[in-house]
């Protein structure tokens, strides 16, 4: 995907960016920044693999919010680790990108939302599950919570895995995907999916199977030095009004995490 800039009717190309990473930052009205200097997206050509942008000045950078279908192709280990079923495999990944948040920065606050009309993409990539199965001490820490808090603590114990899993792989926070399932069809039971972000995987997913207690020993870490009071991007991800976490979701995800871990160490 090439980035041509069209401010004041010029027609200068500022970059370049592969697809899996434009597929969830590109799209029409997408802010994208860019040595600094601040875009806003006012032509996307899927066709022609050219995106068009002109300089901007908002107070807020652009998320997508990303609907994600994940079927489990081929299974290659299963083993238990720090207090789950582990399953690493093949798995495909359908994304739909519809809608957009807009949020200000620094604080991350929600100041808007909208539409984004895109094709869905299948991927083939690979996977580590954490399967939160029953009798295992991460199932009882799931069943410990309340039912609609099940998906809010997964989705931020995600975000805080997502930002930890990156120094001990050596990677962009880009380069994995994370998802979480309530209850997953396939292994009947609560689980999160970390994945690789390329085609066909890039060893990611063996790689964090190998430092899994470091990598959620370190998340527990993290969260807790966090200077924020009730989550922030950085740990946790921020607050959100409209989410099922009654009280703070940072001592939610760190009571889930610490019995989850603490149980697995004793
Ligand atoms: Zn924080």
């Amino acid at each position: 995907m090439i980035i041509v800039d069209t401010t004041r009717g010029a027609h200068d190309v500022i970059g370049e960016m592969d697809r899996p990473s434009a597929k969830e930052m590109i799209f029409d009205n997408a802010i994208y920044i860019h040595r600094g200097t601040q875009y806003v997206v006012t032509n996307l050509d899927l066709e022609n693999r050219r995106c068009y942008v002109e300089q901007t000045d908002v107070n807020y950078f652009t998320d997508a919010l990303v609907k994600r279908d994940i079927k489990v192709l081929e299974i290659d280990e299963r083993t238990a680790a720090a207090g789950c079923e582990i399953v690493v495999g093949d798995i495909l990944v359908r994304s739909q990108v519809a809608k957009f948040k807009k949020l200000r920065y620094q604080t991350h606050e929600n100041v808007g939302y909208g539409e984004i009309s895109l094709p869905e993409e299948e991927m083939h990539t690979r996977a580590v599950v954490l399967v939160f199965s029953e009798g295992s001490r991460a199932g009882t820490a799931v069943e410990s919570l309340d039912a609609t808090e099940i998906g809010p603590a997964l989705s931020r114990i995600g975000t805080l895995v997502r930002n930890v899993a990156p120094v001990f792989l050596l990677c962009d926070p880009r380069d994995i995907g994370v998802a979480e399932r309530v209850r997953d069809p396939h292994f009947e039971a609560a689980a999160l999916y970390v994945y690789d972000s390329y085609p066909g995987g890039s060893g990611l997913s063996e790689a964090f199977l190998t430092r899994i207690d470091a990598i959620l020993a370190a998340s527990l870490d993290l969260l807790r030095g966090c200077p924020c009071s009730e989550g922030c991007p950085s740990c946790v991800g921020p607050r959100d009004p409209e989410e099922e976490i009654d009280g703070n979701p940072k001592e939610a995800v760190d009571h889930f995490l610490a019995g989850w871990l603490e149980e697995a160490s004793g």
